[in-house]
């Protein structure tokens, strides 16, 4: 049961071979053996997961049309509002913040027939590439307990592929869900900005966040996509474009399909072994009639500073709202109310959102605005326009997700400019708003490799499909971790 997709488990459910109810027991059970190994949940919603299913066995019962994922076990990452139940993003900020009401997604999940299990482990306010951000700790990669899952994400990612959970939900504002996908041997997706609403989802850049699924195939991520997509009257920046059938996506021959391969993804500082194992899955994908296109997007270079410019300028907006006073932490006796702010965020902020809030305060600081702020957003069109120019020509750009495979717990924090580098093939998508998928392509030293899919604005349906086929055609997907999750 651990290692069924989500598709598999509805057949299952719908057959009758097991109720909600046994595979929700059953999905907690396996939390509780095996997180300890891992560290992925914050928090665990047993009493509630269980009436849910109990909840959706009733209604299976009753009823010939269910919704599309009744009786499902999913996570949720701990960024995501969830009424009376702790919503900490990783932070001791909000250890203590108990949400009023739900964000869109996960109310729209709850009405898709999904049972909560959890809220999944992340860097703090979503701010790193490893997961070693978090309040509540490290996340381990399942495929190796010594290395990082990817971040922040990273609980999401992490439970998926050790079976802890069929999906989970992630939030991609750089890489956020790609990357972590990659590296613990899974399928994620982040859609276009404004597919899926941002409402009740903690802020952290508000131009780049966006939510998306994680699961172990394309599939399955297209089922997930299906019930979080569409408007939000409560998101201005969610997109009224008609949701199409992400499922009936999912069968198009790849004749003709044009890949472009940026030559800027294949360059210095890409891991020779993940070079390779591209060019493998390219050779699989023109074998099924895709013609490849060497392209160029002669901006990438600047995407990295350009994000930690508008990152960290968004972020020291949003996070200015957690002062002691309206939501979570307070500092013990406050001597006044300079010294309640003050010490309420240095003792409730960790060093890497420290770092970004100084960061940006200093670039939208008078001044230095438009040196920076205004700067960074030119050079944010001329990386869109590149993509635009890209895809006159093919119908999706493919590159590896992440440079190399996991890098072990600890290399990499007293390097925040080599954490960064991490993101090299990712961020440039959220500059521009696109939509980016990984799927795993491989193995270096029993790490995971991912490799990721860029499409046009609104087509997700054809990077599920793409990766569905290429899925038909390897077994990536199908490797599971060692002991003792193999069990
Ligand atoms: N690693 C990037 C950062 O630290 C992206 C994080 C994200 O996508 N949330 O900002």
């Amino acid at each position: 049961m651990q290692h069924k997709t989500i598709t598999e488990l509805l057949a299952g459910l719908k057959a009758g071979e097991f109720s909600s109810e046994e595979l929700t027991r059953f999905t907690l059970q396996r939390i509780q053996d095996l997180d300890k190994h891992l560290n992925c949940f914050i928090t665990v919603t047993q009493k509630e997961a269980i009436a849910a299913a109990k909840e959706a066995d009733q209604l299976r019962k009753k009823n010939q049309e269910t919704p599309l994922l009744s009786g499902i076990p999913l996570a949720h990452k701990d960024i995501f509002c969830t009424q009376g139940i702790k919503t900490s993003c990783g932070s001791k900020m909000l250890d203590n913040f108990i949400a009023p009401y739900d964000a869109t997604l996960v109310e729209k999940l709850k009405a898709a027939g999904t049972i909560l299990v959890g809220k999944t482990n992340m860097d703090e306010f979503a701010m790193g590439s490893s997961n070693e951000n978090s309040y509540y700790g490290s996340v381990r990669n399942p495929w190796d307990l010594n290395a990082v899952p990817g971040g922040s994400s990273g609980g999401s990612a992490a439970a998926v592929a050790a079976g802890l959970v069929p999906g989970a939900t992630g939030t991609d504002t750089g890489g956020s869900i790609r990357q972590p996908a990659a590296l613990c041997g899974i399928t994620g997706l982040k859609p276009t900005y404004g597919r899926v609403s941002r409402y009740g989802m903690i802020a952290f850049a508000s131009s780049l966040d966006q939510a998306g699924p994680i699961a172990k195939t394309a599939e399955d991520c297209a089922l997930l996509l299906q019930a979080m997509a569409g408007l939000d009257k409560k998101d201005s920046t969610s997109v009224d474009t008609a949701v199409p059938d992400y499922q009936a996506a999912l069968r198009t021959s790849l004749k003709g399909l044009k890949i472009g391969l940026p030559k800027e993804y294949f360059g210095e500082g890409l891991h020779p072994e993940v070079q390779k194992l591209v060019q493998d899955a390219l050779k699989i994908l023109e074998k099924e009639g895709a013609i490849l296109k060497d392209i160029s997007l002669p901006n990438t270079r600047l995407a990295i500073p350009t994000y930690y410019v508008i990152a960290p300028a968004e972020c020291s907006s949003n996070l200015s709202r957690f002062d002691g006073v309206r939501f979570g932490y307070r500092c013990l006796n406050p001597k006044n109310l300079d010294d309640l702010y003050k010490r309420s965020r240095s003792e409730g902020f960790g060093a890497e959102v420290k770092r970004r809030i100084l960061i940006g305060t200093y670039v939208l600081s008078t001044g230095y605005f438009d040196a920076y702020y205004l700067q960074a957003q030119k050079v944010r069109k001329l990386i869109t326009n590149d993509f635009m120019e890209a895809f006159k020509e093919v119908h999706v750009i493919l590159g590896p997700t992440s440079p190399t495979p996991a890098f072990n717990i600890g290399e990499k924090v007293k390097d925040p400019i080599g954490m960064y580098l991490c993101d090299i093939y990712t961020i440039s998508i959220n500059l521009a708003g696109l939509p980016g998928l990984s799927m795993p392509g491989g193995f270096v030293n029993q790490r995971p490799v991912g490799i990721q899919l860029i499409g046009n604005y609104f087509e997700e349906g054809k990077l599920l499909n793409i990766a569905h086929q290429f899925q038909q055609l390897t077994d990536w997907h199908k490797k599971i971790p060692p002991h003792p999750f193999n069990a």
